[in-house]
């Protein structure tokens, strides 16, 4: 329910049965906020706002958080790990990678597009062979990244269907895989050209594995920090974007869950 739906029923009638029924949604809320983990806590304690606000505005004095305060709680919800202090700056190496990814001389595009594809592809699948043990379908129910955005896989009718990540990110490499060894789509035979929708290909490819990059950053950060990987990762996932930016391979949409990384990357210098 929107606060709009909640600041308006606020005004309407209010009768005991209404207010015992918000008692015990509260009550009901403060028990899960007791239950829940840090984030959902968050979560839950907004939403005991909004109720407490349709009380007060029936006339009672307001029993939880006011509106400023609620506000407050908004900007208080703490930020994602990887966008903290000092993880947002932990990098391998200094500089910036768009020095790297640009088109050698005499190298031609298609050689080079393929070659740094596989590249990607071999390093993601290292790391998340090792953020593997950690992803199951008990902990990744679905292919999330960050607040609301859960991605599906389109089966055989083209129908989406939600998988845990483990399932849908093990879909997403064997997909590749089968991608980067199709001669047709990147043939490796002197003088065999690469084919008309091979751009296309590579952005399919390229999206697919942000993905897996947005999932570990929002769900398995913390186990990279535990294994020290931190600095490793963020070079990495700065190489994949400054490549990504260098040959337009990801659109705004597609980056949009790491948004706020990748543009503290940029005012860094980095990619
Ligand atoms: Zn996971």
């Amino acid at each position: 329910m929107s606060f709009f739906n909640n600041f308006g029923r606020g005004f309407g009638r209010s009768s005991r049965n209404k207010k015992q029924q918000q008692q015990q949604q509260q009550q009901q809320q403060q028990q899960q906020q007791q239950q829940h983990p840090s984030f959902l806590r968050t979560t839950s304690s907004l939403s005991s706002g909004q109720s407490s606000l349709t009380g007060s505005s029936s006339g009672r004095p307001p029993s939880g958080p006011s509106y400023q305060q609620q506000q407050q709680q908004i900007a208080q919800v703490p930020k994602p790990l990887f966008l903290s202090q000092p993880f947002v700056r932990t990098a391998l190496v200094k500089g910036s990678f768009k020095t790297i990814v640009v088109l050698p001389k005499y190298v031609d595009m298609g050689e080079w597009l393929a070659l740094n594809a596989f590249e990607f592809f071999t390093y993601l699948n290292l790391f998340y062979g090792i953020i593997s043990d950690f992803c199951t379908p008990q902990t990744c129910p679905s292919m999330s990244a960050g607040p609301g955005i859960d991605y599906t896989w389109l089966d055989m009718s083209k129908k989406q269907i939600r998988l845990p990540a483990s399932t849908y990110i093990d879909y997403v490499l064997t997909w590749t895989s089968s991608k980067l060894n199709d001669q047709t789509l990147f043939p490796t035979k002197a003088g065999v050209p690469f084919p008309l929708h091979f751009p296309m290909t590579l952005q399919n490819i390229f999206k697919q594995m942000f993905r897996i990059f947005a999932h570990i950053y929002y769900n398995h950060f913390e186990t990279v920090v535990h294994l020290s990987m931190e600095a490793h990762w963020n070079s990495f996932f700065a190489h994949f974007i400054s490549f990504s930016k260098e040959f337009e391979l990801l659109d705004a949409r597609d980056t949009e869950p790491l948004r706020e990384l990748i543009e503290s990357f940029e005012a860094q210098g980095k990619v």
